[in-house]
């Protein structure tokens, strides 16, 4: 049979896996053998929802076999197998679009121990394998399988014998080189500590047979008539991990440590989570969880790529992998698993929707995660900054998705950039520090902090002494507008037209020199028509002469943001502008006076002010060559 090739893409994966160096390459058994269990426990979930599959839990093993003289290492399992059809499809292509993550994250540098996260584990064998052969019987077939590959250059599959079901993964290991040993992995003692240390909780056993020592009779005796002993080693078929489920065991008798150690592995993070939540609920609904908040998002976190949801059994049979009907969307960042006697096997997805029981747990568990979200935000502020970086927008999200409840429940969740702290806050602590006199939330819309600090009514607010939080995410303001306010205290657009800083008297004196500037104002709008909706003196600005502000409901980056949706109806939303003159400023007098004596001269100034407003709101100049000319008008 003729070798057949991998897919491009697998081919450079595998060149990859087989001439780097990698400090972690001890990962390829923990990957073979979560296949392995994987394998079984499809095999089980078979038997017990299917009515002709007799095969019984109790035989279910995975092994772990060395063969010192060939140079092999051989993981067994008695699980669902594969036949040709799907050893072609999972062993020989990388079909999983992950694989090509995983070639980048893997070029610039990052560490093998995330592949299982990719789903590309299998390659890992060829860390340590100059050659890999699979031997596979799938569940009632009759014939057997054998694939073979030395890596890049393809692979071939011919039939062959094997007894039962199951699958063997026989890795040859490589020579040792002057870098690194690779026969360490050829000694039992090695595989046994690393079984120990990342598959200790798989939940079948995982047997090695063991030398194991003992003084034993001899059947002589000694002269004082006691049985003669003699130390006597033999071979002893071991299982070597606990496999109780971590889930499952007393909380007194785990630490965080082990649950976080066990989340790594699980989940193929290589950042240990921030939190462990564990509950034990008895009631209405008995159940068992074990949850994680992660520290970094998975590559794909905000792709739609990304499969939330948490792993369901029942009574220590996994049931479902990725059950999204047990977390609220908001939280779709949580990993875990949930263990509930109560739920039927047979279950299917659709069922599963509708479940009463499922409803409880998942209301249960938005509040645990909730009130450890919470004491987080309290307890170590540092970690719960960095959570909010990575997972701040998807609590976003959920408030503008799910507003009312939702709302309630995750708007302390949620942090902006202070100005005044120039750290990120809730909208608590903004609230509880603000002035006397304030009774609104200033807010400053743009692409970035810097950006938000240069706006120009930034500046009085500032002087007020009130802080202002900047929202420079297009989801910011958004989430504002579905608060509506935050503990009835107003949010403000601090580029909307009249912030209301000033004292009445400021007031009606600037309304007086509005009223007296009339003729004036009443120029600038005819001069720059439809370029604005209406001309204004402002009492908002401090040392600029002007800004651009909207009036209305429509903000700048609203309107920017619906422009760039193609094809909705809401393309051509506008803002309304208002251009605001700061009367104290020369400017302003300078325009006074060309009004009075030099009206093209006048003219070619309001241009110029309406380019300038532009420019500081960071909009583009539409004409620069008219802008050009008009500041040459004024020499
Ligand atoms: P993943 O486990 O994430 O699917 P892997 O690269 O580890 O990715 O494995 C690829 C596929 O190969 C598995 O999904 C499974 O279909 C198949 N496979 C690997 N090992 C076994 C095994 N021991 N028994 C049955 N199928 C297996
Ligand atoms: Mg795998």
């Amino acid at each position: 049979m003729s070798k057949k090739q991998f897919k491009a893409e697998s081919k450079q994966l595998l060149d990859l896996m087989i001439n780097s160096i990698y400090s972690h390459r001890e990962i390829f058994l923990r990957e073979i053998i979560s296949n392995a269990s994987d394998a079984i426990d499809k095999l089980h979930y078979k038997s017990i929802t299917e009515s002709d599959v007799p095969v019984s839990r109790e035989d279910f093993r995975i092994d772990v076999k060395v063969d010192k003289e060939a140079g092999t290492v051989t993981v067994s399992d008695n699980g669902i197998g594969m036949t040709k059809e799907e050893m072609d499809a999972n062993l020989g292509v990388i079909a999983h679009s992950g694989s090509l993550d995983f070639k980048k994250n893997l070029e610039e540098g990052k560490d093998v121990d995330i592949i299982g996260q990719f789903g590309v584990g299998f390659y890992s064998s060829f860390l340590v394998s100059d050659k890999v052969t699979v031997i596979s019987k799938a569940y009632g077939q009759d014939q057997a399988w054998k694939w073979t590959s030395e890596g890049a250059d393809g692979y071939t599959i011919k039939e062959c014998e094997r007894d039962s079901y199951g699958t063997d993964v026989i890795m040859h290991i490589r020579e040792d080189d002057e870098n690194e040993s690779f026969s360490q992995y050829l000694s039992e003692y090695t595989l046994e500590e690393l079984i120990k240390k990342y598959s200790d909780y798989v939940r079948w056993p995982i047997h090695m047979y063991l030398e194991k020592g003992d003084m034993e009779e001899t059947g002589e005796t000694n002269e004082d008539g006691t049985p003669k002993k003699e130390w006597r080693t033999h071979i002893e078929d071991t299982v070597v991990n606990s496999m109780v489920p971590i889930w499952q065991r007393d909380k007194s008798s785990v630490t965080d440590e082990d649950c976080k150690k066990f989340y790594k592995e699980k989940f193929h993070d290589y950042e240990e989570p921030i939190s462990v939540i564990r509950v034990n609920a008895e009631g209405s609904v008995s159940y068992k969880a074990m949850l994680f908040i992660p520290k970094v998002a998975p590559y794909n976190f905000y792709s739609r790529e990304f499969e939330p949801g948490l792993q369901l059994y029942s009574s220590g049979v996994m049931i479902m992998d990725k059950c999204k009907d047990l977390l609220p969307d908001c939280f779709r960042f949580v990993k875990g698993i949930v263990d509930s006697p109560d739920l039927s096997l047979n279950i299917s997805r659709e069922m599963l929707q509708h479940d009463r029981q499922l409803a409880m747990i998942r209301s249960n568990l938005e509040k645990k995660i909730k009130n450890d979200l919470d004491r987080i935000l309290t307890e170590d502020r540092e970690t719960y900054n960095e959570f909010h970086k990575n997972f701040g927008p998807q609590l976003k999200y959920g408030i503008v998705e799910g507003w009312g409840a939702k709302a309630d429940l995750l708007k302390d969740l949620i942090m902006f950039h202070s100005m005044e702290k120039d750290a990120p806050i809730t909208l608590k602590e903004y609230t509880e520090s603000m002035k006397e006199g304030q009774d609104k939330i200033f807010y400053a819309s743009s692409e970035s902090i810097a950006r938000a600090k240069q706006l120009p009514k930034a500046e009085q607010v500032r002087d007020k002494g009130y802080d202002i939080i900047c929202l420079t995410e297009e989801l910011d303001e958004f989430t504002l507008r579905t608060l509506r306010n935050y503990n009835g205290k107003e949010f403000c657009d601090i580029n909307s037209k009249d912030l209301d800083l000033g004292t009445e008297e400021e007031k009606k004196e600037a309304e007086a020199k509005e009223e007296e500037s009339k003729d004036l104002l009443g120029f600038v709008k005819d001069t720059l028509g439809d370029r604005i909706d209406s001309v204004k003196l402002s009492r908002n600005l401090k040392t600029h002469a002007v800004c651009l502000s909207t009036e209305g409901d429509v903000s700048f980056e609203m309107e920017k943001y619906f422009a760039n949706l193609p094809g909705s109806p809401e393309q051509n939303v506008k803002a309304k502008r208002v251009l605001e003159i700061n009367p104290n400023h020369a400017a302003f007098k300078a325009l006074e006076d060309a009004y009075a004596n030099d009206k093209p001269k006048a003219e070619a100034m309001c241009k110029i002010m309406l380019d300038q407003a532009l420019l500081m709101a960071g909009m583009p100049v539409e004409d620069m060559l008219g802008y050009s000319e008009n500041v040459f008008k004024l020499f």
